[in-house]
């Protein structure tokens, strides 16, 4: 912070979508300090150079993005809370001792976006449905063990990769863990579907694309248990074509724009020691989902 404004950016590949900077700055400017947060397109072979410069002081603070939450874990000085336990991070500050501290805000933003949005649904004791295998669902995982589920189920397109989830997972968590391959089959009597896959991110509602994955949906929402609740990590559009599917089953759904604000409030509490209200960040993410941002 040589200059007196505070730098923070996102590292990523695309990065171009990310509702981050609005986000950020909004709150930057809700606290009262001065400062930009960027968004840079990196290779993996970048990373190690930006970690550097956040060592060094040029940059107060990293958010890190698809590809790079697993080789960024690599590249800490240091894994703090669930980010030690999953190798997985998407957040990177300096510690008081200059190192780089590597944590995950995802596992927070998304077990407090589920009690938000399904305070009443029966998930203690009940089981819980993953669907994906990448960086979002080894968080989606940590949250939903959380809430003392009778068991998690994973379920993923590459069924090997939800296989390996598993495996590496299986001793972090104390609450049964097993990999399925079909969808339908992870889903059966499930209170709680986390929807941690890109599927159906950006899709027009109404387009050839949407109607199709909404008829591949159904059968997978329509098996979850009565009062099941359906949360997608994807924001986009959105009311996503997951939530339409969930909806038309009778289901409560939500998408991933709360779970986006609580780990950008957590990031920026690490970079900045500040708490900003998670209003400002979500009026600042609605105008711009509204004005297309
Ligand atoms: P990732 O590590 O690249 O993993 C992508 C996952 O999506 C894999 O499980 C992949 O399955 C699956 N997938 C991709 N295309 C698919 C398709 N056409 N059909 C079925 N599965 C497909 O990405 P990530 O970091 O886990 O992120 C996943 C999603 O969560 C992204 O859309 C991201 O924006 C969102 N997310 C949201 C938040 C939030 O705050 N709301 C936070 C983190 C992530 P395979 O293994 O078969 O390729």
């Amino acid at each position: 912070m040589a200059s007196g404004a505070v730098e923070l950016g996102l590292l990523g590949r695309p990065v171009s979508h990310s509702l981050s900077p609005v986000l950020h700055e909004a709150a930057l400017g809700a606290v009262g300090l001065r400062g930009r947060y960027r968004l840079h397109d990196v290779g993996e072979g970048e990373l190690a150079g930006w970690v550097a410069r956040l060592r060094e002081g040029e940059v107060d603070g990293l958010n890190v993005t698809i590809p790079h939450k697993i080789a960024a874990a690599g590249l800490c000085d240091r894994l703090v809370g669930p980010a030690a336990a999953l190798g997985v991070v998407n957040t990177l500050a300096r510690g008081a001792d200059g190192q780089v501290e590597g944590s995950n805000t995802d596992v927070v933003g998304l077990r407090r976006a589920i009690a938000a949005a399904f305070p009443s649904t029966p998930i203690v004791g009940a089981p819980v449905c993953v669907i994906g295998a990448g960086g979002a669902a080894h968080a989606a995982v940590l949250a939903a063990a959380a809430f003392s589920p009778s068991q998690i189920r994973v379920a993923n397109r590459t069924a090997d990769r939800g296989r390996a989830l598993v495996s590496r997972l299986s001793s972090v968590v104390d609450v049964p863990l097993v990999a399925l391959s079909r969808f339908e089959d992870a889903a059966a009597g499930a209170a709680l579907l986390l929807q941690a896959t890109s599927y159906g991110m950006g899709l027009t509602p109404g387009s050839r694309e949407w109607e199709s994955a909404y008829d591949k949906l159904r059968p997978v929402v329509g098996a979850l248990g009565p009062a099941a609740g359906v949360m997608d990590l994807v924001y986009r559009p959105p009311v996503t074509v997951w939530c339409a599917a969930a909806h038309h089953a009778d289901k409560l759904a939500a998408a991933g724009l709360q779970m986006l604000v609580n780990q950008a409030v957590e990031s920026f509490g690490r970079w900045t020691g500040r708490r900003v209200d998670p209003g400002i960040m979500m009026t600042a993410a609605k105008e711009a989902l509204a004005t297309g941002r």
